[in-house]
């Protein structure tokens, strides 16, 4: 397979899925909402911040793609009733899902474990892997009324490696690894992939907070990204489950 990063996804590439997006109010997620609306897909931009979520739809004005559909939705906050509500909505509203990006994530505190606030921890946790499980959980249904359906979880580098002090980013990201590859075990004689995608360093809010002293404008920038996605979210990635992929 060619490295993702060459990856040139056709027109239309994505049209006729609907495809749902967390953290779509900023970075990766953003670039992702907005590029593959741009492909034709039907886009549920999902995000904590109704201001932030109606800029990004704002920013898609080819009249020939679908307007995006906004859910706004906090994962730390969100209780049964909103993810109820959630999957309601999309069942009344398009029928399906075609695809699912796990892709909101915060950052959390680093340091060592003894010294951990167990909130913080706690409140991390929550944002990066259960409710990722939890949204998952809500939109299986949907998911699998689709004939190709795709769902993606955001990881990076330290998904599998080992470093000290990075607490429950690495924790979770660890742990979902492993949710996508049972799950991929789970719904391997269905129509449903599971798949994990590394973005690598990008310029972004999380990763000024992670490393504040790297050079911004050597990083890429979100929008080059977004192609791996495309790839596991399209036609083109039917059959691959249970992979981790890497962007470069
Ligand atoms: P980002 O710019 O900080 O974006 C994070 C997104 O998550 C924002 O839209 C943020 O919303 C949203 N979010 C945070 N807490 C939320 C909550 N409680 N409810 C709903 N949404 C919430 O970071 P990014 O780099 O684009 O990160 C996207 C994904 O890529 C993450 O999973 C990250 O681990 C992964 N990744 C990034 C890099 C990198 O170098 N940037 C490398 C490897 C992997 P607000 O706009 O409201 O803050």
């Amino acid at each position: 397979m060619q490295p993702l990063n060459q990856y040139q996804p056709q027109p239309n590439e994505l049209q006729g899925r609907v495809i749902l997006i967390t953290g779509a109010t900023d970075g990766i997620g953003k670039a992702l909402a907005i590029a593959a609306a741009t492909l034709g897909a039907q886009v549920i931009a999902s995000g904590r911040n109704q201001k932030k979520l109606e800029a990004v739809a704002n920013q898609v004005t080819d009249p020939s793609t679908l307007p995006m559909a906004l859910l706004p939705l906090d994962l730390e906050k969100a209780g049964p009733a909103d993810y109820e509500a959630m999957a309601e909505a999309i069942e009344k509203n398009f029928g399906r899902l075609d695809g699912l990006v796990h892709n909101a994530a915060i950052l959390g505190e680093r340091a060592p474990i003894e010294h951990h606030d167990i909130q913080k921890w706690l409140r991390a946790m929550h944002v990066n892997t259960n409710a990722p499980f939890i949204l998952t959980r809500h939109c299986l249904p949907l998911l699998k009324k689709s004939s190709d359906a795709s769902i993606v979880f955001s990881s990076c580098d330290i998904a599998t490696e080992v470093r000290a002090y990075w607490g429950p980013y690495l924790v979770s990201k660890w742990a979902n690894e492993g949710m996508m590859r049972m799950l991929a075990d789970e719904l391997s004689n269905s129509t449903v992939r599971v798949n994990s995608f590394n973005p690598g360093t990008t310029n972004t809010k999380i990763r000024m907070q992670a490393f504040p002293a790297e050079n911004r404008d050597a990083m890429q920038k979100p929008a080059a990204v977004t192609k791996g996605y495309v790839f596991l979210l399209s036609a083109h990635s039917q059959g691959m489950t249970g992979q981790h992929i890497n962007n470069n």
